[in-house]
C-alpha cells in the first residue's frame, strides 16, 4: 500500500447494524435515536416495502412518503418536508437505494431530523455527508455534518430481489468510491484499507450474484463491500471519476449506477498513468493494470460498457468535457479539455482503456 507521509483520519460516527434479519430491530433502533414518530421514505417502486416497514414500526411510524427520485429534485424534497411536518414526524427511516437516502438527507439537513437508513442497493450514500440535489436541471453537491445519517441497518435479505443488472452496476458504482479514495489527496491508511477490503468483497460477491442472484451469502458480502466503499467515499475527496459522472448525470440525466459502471475503467486507466502505486491494490484484485482489469471484470459481469447506449449523442461529449474542466475536482493526473474529450470518446464507444 502506498502511504501518504502525513494524514488526518476523521473517525466513523455512524452506528452500523449489520446482518440478515436485522430489519426486525428497526423499532429498537428508532427508539435508540430518541425518536417516536418516523416518516418512512421510499421510491414509488418500493412503496409496498415501505408500507410493510411502517406496519412493522406500528405506533413508531408517522406515515410513508414514497416519491423519492433520482438526483434528489428539490421540488420532491419540498413535498416531503410538508409531509414530514404534517405527520408530526421526528425522524426519517429511508428504505431503498441512493435516491431514497438522498431524500432523507435533504430532509435531515433542513429540519435536524435524525436518519435511520436501510440500504437496498450498493450505492454507499448512507455512509457519507454528501448530498447532491437538482433544481432547474442543474445538480449541485455539498458536504455537511448534518447530512450524515445517524444509524444504518444493513440487512442482506432486503437485497435478494435487487435486479441483477442493477446489482452489477451498483457494485461497480461502489468500486468507483474505493478507487478514488485510494488516490485522493486526503487519503489515509484506514480509508485505504477499507477501500481495498470493499473492493475484494465485490470481486468475490458480484460473480457469485451473477451466478445466483438469490445467493444470500454473496448478497451479504456485497452489502459489506457497499458499507466499506461508502465509508471510503465519505472519508475522502472525490476526483475526476465522480466529477464526470456528476456532469453526465446532472446535465444529460444519464442513469447513476450505469454511468459509474461505464466510466470507471476509463477514469481509473487515465489516472493509473500517474497513480500506479496507489491503484496497485485494484490491479492485484482484478488482474492486469487497474483500468484494464476493471474493464474485463465489468465485461464478464455483462455490465453496460458504452455511453452511447445510455442515449448520449457524440456531440454531447464536447459539452460534457467543457463543463468538467470548468470546475474540476481534485485529481492526481492534471488534464486539459482535449484529454477529457478523448476519454469520453473511448467510454462512448466502449473501447478498453490502455492502462
Ligand atoms: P436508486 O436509489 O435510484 O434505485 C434505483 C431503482 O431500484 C429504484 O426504483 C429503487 O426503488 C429500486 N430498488 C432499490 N433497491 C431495490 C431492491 N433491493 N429491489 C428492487 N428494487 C430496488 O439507485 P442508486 O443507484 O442506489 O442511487 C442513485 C442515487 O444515489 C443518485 O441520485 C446518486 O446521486 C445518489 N448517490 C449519492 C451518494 C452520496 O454520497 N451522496 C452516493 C451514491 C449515490
Amino acid at each position: 500500500m502506498s502511504l501518504p507521509s502525513s494524514f488526518v483520519f476523521k473517525g466513523l460516527p455512524t452506528r452500523v447494524v449489520f446482518g440478515r434479519g436485522t430489519i426486525q430491530r428497526v423499532g429498537e433502533e428508532v427508539e435508540r435515536l430518541g425518536a417516536t414518530r418516523a416518516l418512512v421514505l421510499s421510491t414509488p417502486h418500493q412503496q409496498a416495502d415501505a408500507a410493510d416497514l411502517a406496519e412493522r414500526l406500528g405506533s413508531l411510524a408517522a406515515g410513508v412518503f414514497s416519491r423519492a427520485a433520482m438526483h434528489t429534485p428539490v421540488e420532491v424534497t419540498q413535498d416531503a418536508l410538508e409531509a414530514y411536518r404534517t405527520a408530526g414526524a421526528d425522524c426519517v427511516v429511508s428504505l431503498g437505494g441512493g435516491s431514497t437516502t438522498g431524500l432523507g438527507k435533504a430532509i435531515a439537513t433542513r429540519t435536524g431530523a435524525d436518519q435511520l437508513v436501510i440500504p437496498t442497493t450498493y450505492a454507499g450514500s448512507e455512509m457519507t455527508d454528501i448530498l447532491g440535489e437538482t433544481q432547474n436541471a442543474r445538480k449541485t453537491t455539498r458536504r455537511d455534518p448534518s447530512i450524515l445519517p445517524e444509524t444504518v441497518l444493513y440487512d442482506a435479505d432486503l437485497t435478494l430481489g435487487l435486479p441483477l443488472a442493477l446489482s452489477v452496476t451498483s457494485g461497480l458504482n461502489a468500486l468507483a468510491h474505493a478507487a478514488e479514495a485510494l488516490y485522493a489527496p486526503d487519503r489515509n491508511p484506514i480509508i485505504s484499507l477499507m477501500a481495498q477490503e470493499g473492493s475484494r468483497a465485490f470481486a468475490r460477491a458480484l460473480p457469485a450474484i451473477a451466478a445466483d442472484p438469490a445467493d444470500a451469502d454473496a448478497r451479504s458480502d456485497a452489502l459489506y463491500g457497499a458499507w466499506l466503499c461508502g465509508v471510503a467515499l465519505g472519508g475522502s475527496t472525490m476526483g475526476l471519476h465522480h466529477k464526470l459522472c456528476h456532469v453526465l448525470g446532472g446535465t444529460f440525466d444519464t442513469p447513476h449506477a450505469e454511468t459509474h459502471a461505464i466510466m470507471l475503467p476509463h477514469t481509473v486507466g487515465f489516472n493509473a498513468a500517474v497513480a500506479i502505486a496507489e491503484l496497485r491494490p485494484l490491479a492485484e484484485i482484478f488482474g492486469a493494470s487497474p483500468g484494464v482489469g476493471l474493464h474485463a471484470f465489468a465485461t464478464t459481469l455483462g455490465a453496460p460498457l458504452r455511453l452511447k447506449d445510455l442515449g448520449l449523442g457524440e456531440a454531447d461529449l464536447d459539452k460534457a468535457a467543457e463543463i468538467a474542466v470548468a470546475s474540476p475536482y481534485a485529481n492526481p493526473r492534471p488534464f486539459a479539455q482535449t484529454d477529457i474529450r478523448a476519454l469520453l470518446q473511448d467510454a462512448w464507444e466502449g473501447r478498453p482503456p490502455q492502462l
